[in-house]
């Protein structure tokens, strides 16, 4: 019998609700995560620290409180990430809203983030910033909130992307200027950037079947998934775009797959100087800028 299937008419104790998170989980995830996943949740619905059970290790929570917790762990079983289930993600500790129409944010597009908040801490003028394939809006928001001087745009095709940006820029209290467009197919904005930065889709069809079922299945594929055949598609359309829509001295980020960086480093070699590859936290080379002439 699965515990799910407990019928009970007394309140429960929250740490039998951590039990429970074990006995069903454990078999899919490591356990350290699954006590993240039951922090997050009593965080998220009851607004629970996760030292509550240290102080209170009897904390008894009533039948509507357990309904929430019960349901996320219906949908932990089904390997949905604990992103999507909430609703809500942390980045540069700002809080997003997600859903299945963006990515996730990861930590390492926080270490692109924070490369361009550093190269521009002393810059004093106002710059234009443009952000293509923003998806949840994280990097271009992560950069409003920080460069106050900074008009942040942020490009996505997807129509869902950019209504999350939306409400994520209002909730984080910043202006960003959204602009729902193809980057494959686009030439100009009208605008002159200062910066461009981009994480576009770069995981080729090789590299998915190593991927975790949570991310093959949930996550856009529209925001992860190149051929194959032509991998570097978005790097090398949005290279041409940059070296006809930046200003002179204007600076182009990307990330990058790890296992092209060899290839995309060269794509901008023709256009542009200073060239910089740094590898993010994990060791893998991920991040690369270079400069207009
Ligand atoms: N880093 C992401 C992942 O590993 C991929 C992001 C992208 O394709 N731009 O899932």
């Amino acid at each position: 019998m699965s515990c799910l299937d407990v019928e009970t008419t007394i309140n429960m104790l929250l740490k039998e609700i951590k039990n429970i998170f074990h006995l069903e989980l454990d078999c899919i995830y490591p356990s350290e995560e699954v006590d993240s996943f039951f922090y997050l949740a009593i965080g998220h619905y009851l607004d629970l620290e996760r030292f509550v059970l240290a102080l209170e290790p009897n904390l008894v929570i009533s039948k509507m409180q357990e309904q929430p917790l019960f349901e996320a762990l219906a949908q932990l079983k089904l390997e949905r990430p604990v992103q999507y289930i909430l609703g809500m993600t942390q980045f540069m500790d700002l809080d997003f809203k997600v859903n299945e129409n963006v990515l996730i944010p990861r930590p390492e597009t926080e270490e692109l983030v924070r490369w361009i908040i550093s190269d521009c801490e002393n810059q004093e003028s106002k710059i234009n910033i443009l952000d293509i394939g923003t998806g949840s809006g994280c990097i271009a928001i992560a950069l409003a909130k920080n460069l106050k001087n900074a008009k942040v745009y942020a490009l996505d095709i997807s129509e869902g992307a950019l209504e999350i940006v939306k409400e994520n820029a209002v909730s984080n209290q910043v202006n960003v200027e959204l602009v729902r467009a193809d980057i494959l197919i686009l030439d100009k904005l009208g605008i002159k950037f200062d910066i461009i930065v981009s994480n576009p889709p770069y995981v080729r069809m090789v590299e998915k079947n190593k991927m975790k079922s949570n991310v093959v299945e949930y996550e856009p594929g529209i925001a992860l998934f190149v051929s194959d055949d032509d991998p570097l598609v978005f790097y090398r359309k949005i290279v041409e775009f940059a070296h006809s829509n930046l200003k002179k001295d204007g600076m182009l980020y990307f990330e990058i797959n790890q296992y092209l960086a060899k290839e995309t480093k060269e794509l901008l070699e023709d256009f542009f100087s200073e060239i910089e590859l740094r590898k993010d936290m994990f060791g893998n080379d991920r991040i690369l800028k270079g400069k207009t002439p």
